[in-house]
């Protein structure tokens, strides 16, 4: 079995189901892919994320030894290792998925539109039936029982006339499954740490301040402003934007001690990715220092600074408050010691790379530890890095650190080969 659907878990399902071991791949949200979905161009190469993450996506939900379970989540498990039995919920998506033929009628229709903080990160909007991107694998609609005007108000029912197949189904329920699996790879990934926990950004109240994901999410063709880099609050270009780095990360007094390891690189591409869209637009950017560690990373860092018109500033934030239509970022440039303020039209906050907050009970559920941040722990810093204290189980991606696309990509492969040489090894003692 493999939890949570993100690219080092995809990496470990597709590893595993092509060397001929069945997979059981369990998602809580309606569609695979995890973060990626949500990000436009990647570094160090601004490829972009749906064409690199497509084919995986797709290739997973067709191979004939991965059995996909999204909006699903684990809930018990019983058993020993080579013999787990794992019970999972299937949340009700509201529309018969067998019968939907993914033909978007529904999502076109519906009247109702949400705001919502978790995908889209309050960037844009998406309907009351919908699914997660139009590239969505499996291509079939959730209703979001909150928001549904039939659900809450009685009224509409627009998506249930329009079907062309009849597949609305309001009054379908949660059920629950129980599956029988030798070996367990967790890569539930990550979330990014709440701007409302943080005094000195203006607790998220201060409009346009936005975070990273947000950034993806505005410059990403298929997001919200199809690409456009707009203010949330009124719309506007922005003519000037301040990206701010270790927002959150690298300060043990008031938030997290660790580094995030993605937030230079993505800054650094955020703010050129601004600059490709909006060329006499000013960026700044805010750091501690750089760190660029990965393969051609440097290199990315060294063309932003020198060739993409980008303003580095070494400083430290105290303060960001709106003043009229602007919003004042004061800290202190930390080479020169003098005060530092800066009035731009947009902030982008850099925000540390935190565990999901269910990541901890699911540890629990399945026996195995997490650090005191709340990641997965692994059995051996050095020795262990993706196995656990329980045999059989086995931890990939964000879900055990902070890291990039192409190390979530090797760490899934690597929990794919130890779950591989785990079952190899219950083969041989049962012969
Ligand atoms: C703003 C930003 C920009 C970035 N840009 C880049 C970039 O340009 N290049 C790059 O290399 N990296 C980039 N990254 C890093 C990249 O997003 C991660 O490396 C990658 O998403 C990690 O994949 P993952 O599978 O470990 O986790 P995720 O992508 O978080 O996937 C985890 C999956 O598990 C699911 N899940 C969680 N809990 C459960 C549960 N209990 N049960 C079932 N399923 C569950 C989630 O829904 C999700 O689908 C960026 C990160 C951020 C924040
Ligand atoms: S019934 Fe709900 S989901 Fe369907 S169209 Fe109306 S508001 Fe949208
Ligand atoms: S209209 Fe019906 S068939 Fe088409 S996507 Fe919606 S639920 Fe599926």
């Amino acid at each position: 079995m493999v939890i949570g659907g993100g690219i080092s878990g995809i990496s470990a399902a597709l590893d595993l189901a092509d060397a001929g071991t069945e997979v059981v791949m369990v998602e809580r949200l309606p569609s695979v892919g995890g973060r990626m979905l949500q990000l436009s161009e990647t570094f160090p190469t601004l490829d972009c994320a749906q064409c690199t993450l497509t084919p995986r996506t797709v290739e997973t939900g067709q191979h004939p030894n991965i059995k996909l379970l999204t909006y699903s989540e684990v809930v018990e498990m019983h058993g020993e290792p080579g013999n787990f039995r794992v019970k999972i919920k299937r949340k009700a998506p509201k529309v018969n998925w067998d019968d939907c033929t993914g033909c978007g009628a529904c999502q076109e229709k519906c009247p109702k539109l949400v705001t919502t903080n978790f995908f889209e990160r309050s960037v844009g909007t998406k309907k009351a039936i919908y699914t997660l991107s139009p590239q969505a694998i499996p291509n079939k609609p959730v209703i979001d029982v909150e928001n549904c005007r039939y659900l809450t108000e009685g009224k509409c029912g627009v998506c249930s006339k329009i079907c062309p197949v009849g597949a609305i189904r309001y009054d379908q329920e949660d059920y629950y499954v129980e599956e029988e699996v030798a070996a367990i790879v967790v890569a539930t990934g990550f979330d990014l740490y709440p701007i409302e926990a943080m005094g000195e950004y203006g607790y998220g109240k201060v409009p346009d301040v936005i975070d990273g994901l947000a950034m993806e999410r505005m410059c990403s063709a298929s997001g919200p402003t199809a690409g456009e880099v707009r203010r949330p609050s009124d719309g506007k270009v922005p003519q000037s934007i301040v990206f701010i780095q270790c927002v959150g990360s690298r300060d043990p007094e008031h938030h997290k001690p660790y580094c995030s390891r993605v937030c230079c690189m993505y800054t650094a591409k955020h703010a050129r990715l601004y600059k490709h869209k909006v060329h006499d637009g000013k960026a700044f950017l805010l750091y501690m220092d750089i760190r660029s560690t990965g393969k051609g990373y440097e290199e990315f860092i060294q063309q932003s600074t020198e060739e993409e018109g980008l303003i580095y500033l070494r400083g430290r934030v105290s303060r960001i408050y709106r003043e009229g239509d602007k919003i004042v970022v004061w800290g202190a440039d930390t080479i020169s010691g003098e005060a530092l303020r800066i009035d731009a039209d947009m902030v982008v906050l850099a925000t540390a790379i935190v565990p999901n907050p269910e990541q901890k009970a699911l540890a629990e559920t399945l026996g195995i530890e997490t650090d005191e941040h709340g990641f997965l722990k692994e059995a051996h810093y050095k020795t262990g890095p993706i196995d656990t204290v329980s045999k059989g189980i086995f931890i990939a991606g964000c879900a055990q650190g902070a890291r990039d696309i192409a190390d979530s990509v090797a760490h899934g492969s690597a929990a794919a080969s130890r779950a591989q040489a785990f079952l190899a090894r219950l083969r041989r003692s049962a012969a």
